[in-house]
């Protein structure tokens, strides 16, 4: 591939490193100079390219299937593909929590088609959250051109008579959780013969399956393996995940089986720099409460976009949404209308179009340099073949290290070195990320959770079970979890939804169909729709505990990338009305809350301080939202009338003795704004320990709470019965909150801003917040937790930076 204009800027030729040639450009236009004072450079790391450890092709391969790897290119496994495969030909469940393409399918097109091309009547099911990536998987698979493999879809546009005949001739069935639980399990008797073959089950991508819809999918998966087991089939299951922590753990809770993990990746990749910056505060504006504003991410990225346009770098900049990638965009073209007119027309914004033409169109101009910068929203994640660029830019850290990776995986070729930015956005984690390197580089720490033994997803999935066959007293033992789904029995039970008879429990209309009525995604509360008001299109659902929040009037709701502002918000109908628009600004709805301790599961005391965990009752409302302008500043408070919630979940919280914090410099006077900021910031860095959304997490603090009779800090579960989050929060709350810690002592500010200790879903103006306060607070409780760790001679806590 042609590298575009290699003459302008600086000559490269006698620097062999590309990627620190491009960081210096970027460096040189923020005006600031390398190592100075006011450098945004955080840090920079240089990853080194890595050659691939390439492997004989296991024996138990059949000739026909290496033949056609061989013949498409694939000479020889990778480690990592030969040993996962083993495992798995070997009967093991096993997961691979490799790189970004690090060639994950391979581990299950081996195992899948080395057991068809030994039993000619064996067959799989391939599941994948999205459509788009089982489509992607089909047509590779198409691609290998085997014989008697007869791949098909089976999705919501699979047509009726198509599908009898996957049901009758499909080996390999590419399909999606949703799919499953609405069409296959509940007419499980039509698919007898596809599952009484059924000889593998694949899990790609299995990382998105946490929180609520983890939860779901787990007891689908329960219920899949149950109704297998009935024909007679005990299928081997190949999980791909991306890297997280401890992923032999969650695909364990996620299966409900032992599962084995491969982690040691044998694939190649090219050498990148990798720069973490931290745009500048702008004196000259001030945020809420006076607080200052930092330069927003988008802004700092469009500058970067136009020097690498300038410098001939092949450059994608990742922005959230698609408004703020045309900015950006702008943003690029208007400095580049400086410098040099004829780059202008060679930048441009992804506009979200969907269309395989129109992705092929921008693949093609990416690859031969018609285009050299373009930026996108995170639409291009998956399933579009632009690799091997010169730079990425990432405006804003995208949630998860996994989507980080995917998107600075799309820089960097074998022979040449690349450059990746994170550019941080304003809130805590940004802020931890730029400052600790190792929590990007190093080994991860977010785990995916999930809870299958939360009350509010196992009613509606033992009801689907007991519908697909009655539920015995070993299946309640062995599959469903035991004791949690026994007491949701008797509830079932009780209110006249299921029948126990001496046999088991039983669906007691067999006819209806339930999982029709129960959402993967919901949290039995119900959904409210989201309709475009002109055309009555359904966009998708919001869960109703999270409507007020999300979709009340006023509000901008984002789709995939596009902007639409709430008219109407009906909870009783279940409907929210949008229309199509293009605000200038965003929203973030403030909530007020509380929260009672229902049960303590667990408590712990470390001197001073106890930790606990427990179930709650959260009681909040809606009581405004705010419209912000891009950079931040605020326009406008809006008052909303929105109903009061309560909310039955799980909560992790600990208290102080007063007394500890006076001495540590914290007055009774302190103690408010103190625990205030310290729960805004831990509220804001437990997405780097569980991978979660804003609305997955709240929290409550205050300086006396009734059931401590102490100051106490919550930090609570968004669904009802919880989802995991508070849970992995109390399971690693030293380390949890030592970055918290460092994120509030790290941001440069005085007195609070928004990378560290305000909220943008604060339901008090973020009043009081006490920076200093918060950091002598978190200093209490990790040093409380550090001699109660000694003590019993465990790990004592810490993060990774
Ligand atoms: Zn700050
Ligand atoms: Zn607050």
């Amino acid at each position: 591939m042609r590298r575009a204009d290699p003459q302008r800027g600086v000559p490269t030729s006698d620097i062999v490193d590309r990627g620190e040639v491009l960081l210096r450009r970027v460096l040189a236009g923020s005006g600031a100079t390398e190592g100075s004072e006011d450098s945004p450079l955080r840090h920079a790391a240089t990853l080194p390219a890595r050659p691939g450890t390439p492997v004989p092709w296991p024996e138990w391969v059949p000739r026909s299937v290496r033949s056609a790897f061989v013949d498409h290119g694939v000479r020889a496994p990778w480690s990592h593909q030969a040993h996962a495969g083993s495992l798995a030909h070997g009967g093991r469940d096993v997961v691979v929590a490799t790189g970004t393409a690090s060639g994950k399918s391979l581990v299950y097109q081996l195992a899948v088609l080395s057991r068809f091309a030994v039993d000619p009547r064996a067959t799989a099911l391939y599941l994948s959250p999205t459509k788009a990536l089982a489509a992607d998987q089909l047509r590779a698979l198409h691609v290998l051109d085997l014989p008697d493999v007869r791949p098909a879809a089976l999705d919501g546009d699979t047509p009726m008579d198509e599908r009898d005949w996957v049901r009758n001739h499909a080996r390999w069935i590419f399909s999606n959780p949703d799919m499953l639980h609405r069409s296959v399990l509940p007419r499980h008797s039509r698919w007898a013969s596809f599952l009484r073959r059924l000889d593998v089950v694949v899990l790609d991508e299995c990382h998105t399956y946490r929180g609520v819809f983890g939860s779901h999918v787990a007891l689908l998966l329960r219920r899949l393996l149950r109704v297998a087991a009935r024909y007679g089939a005990h299928p081997t299951i190949v999980l791909a995940s991306a890297t997280v922590a401890e992923p032999a753990a969650f695909a364990t809770r996620l299966t409900g089986r032992p599962v084995e993990a491969v982690t040691a990746d044998g694939s190649p990749h090219a050498g990148r720099t990798v720069a973490l910056w931290e745009p500048p505060l702008l004196p000259e504006l001030t945020g809420e409460n006076g607080a200052p504003v930092r330069r927003p991410a988008g802004t700092e990225s469009a500058r970067m976009l136009a020097d690498l346009v300038v410098e001939g770098a092949r450059t994608l900049a990742f922005v959230r949404s698609r408004r703020g990638a045309e900015l950006t965009a702008l943003g690029a073209q208007r400095l580049l209308a400086d410098v040099d007119p004829d780059l202008v027309s060679r930048v441009a914004a992804y506009r979200g179009g969907y269309l395989p033409e129109e992705r092929r169109a921008l693949e093609a101009a990416l690859a031969d340099g018609e285009l050299l910068g373009v930026a996108t929203t995170n639409a291009l994640e998956l399933g579009v073949d632009i690799a091997g660029l010169d730079a990425v830019v990432v405006a804003g850290f995208p949630g998860t290290r996994a989507s980080f990776w995917q998107q600075a995986g799309r820089a960097g070729r074998s022979a040449d070195s690349a450059l990746v930015v994170l550019v941080a956005r304003d809130d805590p984690m940004n802020t931890y990320l730029v400052h600790h390197p190792d929590a990007l580089l190093g080994a991860p720490v977010e785990g995916c959770v999930l809870d299958p033994t939360n009350p509010y997803v196992l009613a509606p999935q033992l009801v689907c079970a007991a519908a697909e066959l009655p539920l015995t007293v070993q299946d309640v033992a062995e599959v469903f979890g035991g004791k949690a789904a026994a007491a949701v029995l008797e509830e079932l039970v009780a209110d006249g939804t299921l029948r126990r008879r001496p046999t088991g429990w039983f669906w007691p209309t067999p006819r209806e169909r339930p999982a029709g009525s129960v959402d993967l995604r919901g949290s039995g509360l119900g959904q409210v729709a989201v309709v475009e008001a002109g055309t009555g299109r359904m966009l998708g659902t919001v869960d109703a505990s999270s409507a007020p929040a999300t979709a009340h009037p006023g509000a901008v709701y984002l789709h995939r990338g596009e902007s639409y502002l709430v008219e109407e918000l009906d909870l009783d109908a279940g409907v929210a009305l949008v229309a199509a628009a293009d605000p200038e600004w965003r929203t973030d709805a403030r909530s007020t809350g509380d929260v009672e301790v229902v049960r303590v599961l667990s408590q712990r005391g470390y001197g001073p301080v106890q930790v606990s965990f427990a179930e709650v009752s959260v009681t909040s409302q809606v009581v405004a939202y705010q419209r912000r302008a891009p950079d931040g500043t605020v326009l406008e408070t809006v008052p909303l009338d929105m109903p009061e919630q309560t909310l039955r979940t799980r909560s992790v919280f600990y208290d102080i003795d007063e007394d500890a914090l006076l001495s540590a410099g914290v007055g009774p006077d302190d103690v408010p704004g103190a625990l205030h900021a310290a729960e805004h910031a831990a509220i804001g860095l437990l997405p780097l320990f569980a991978i979660c959304d804003r609305w997955d997490i709240g929290g409550m603090s205050t300086a006396l709470h009734p059931h401590t009779g102490r100051p106490t800090v919550f930090v609570h579960d968004g669904h009802p019965g919880g989802a995991g989050f508070a849970e992995r929060g109390h399971d690693v709350l030293g380390a949890w909150l030592t970055a918290t810690r460092s994120a509030i002592r790290d941001c440069e500010c005085r007195s609070g801003c928004p990378s560290c200790v305000q909220s943008p879903k604060c339901g008090n103006g973020n009043v009081p917040l006490d920076k200093g306060g918060a950091v002598a607070v978190l200093d209490v409780v990790l040093g409380a937790l550090a001699i109660g760790a000694r003590g019993i001679g465990a790990a004592r806590a810490g993060s990774g930076g």
